[in-house]
């Protein structure tokens, strides 16, 4: 499969030789926080787009809004508030390249981290 040219921007490039691996660091964090951007795809959906932070493909996570919001019905009287700016959310990296070692059925190459999802109240 070839990929389409992207205009040549200057960013890393994805490393599909990097071997699949289930590993998460505390970076990923803190890198993906830096270069993610979260859009706004319909009322409930938001997309989390940016570099995965090991192989550098460039990735989306769609992340549905209702069980956002859903939880927060959810919660049990007396339950201590949680601060609605914001929450984490654990996200896979779904990299289309071919990864040596990838079980079958696997997408990505194995890294996760947890990203911050900024809450919008509906008004
Ligand atoms: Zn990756």
């Amino acid at each position: 499969m070839s990929s389409p040219t992207s205009g040549g921007h200057g960013r890393h490039q994805a490393d599909p030789a990097l071997p699949y691996q289930e590993t998460s660091e505390q970076h990923y964090t803190t890198a993906a926080f830096a270069t993610f951007t979260v859009e706004t795809a319909d009322l409930h959906l938001l997309i989390l787009r940016g570099p995965c932070p090991r192989c550098g493909a460039e990735i989306e996570i769609p992340v549905i809004d209702t069980m956002l919001s859903g939880s927060r019905a959810a919660l049990p009287f007396g339950a201590a508030p949680v601060p609605a700016e914001s929450r984490t959310e654990p996200v896979l990296c779904t990299s289309a390249a071919d990864h040596p070692g990838r079980p079958e059925g696997a997408v990505g190459c194995g890294a996760y981290w947890m990203a911050a999802i900024p809450l919008v109240d509906p008004d």
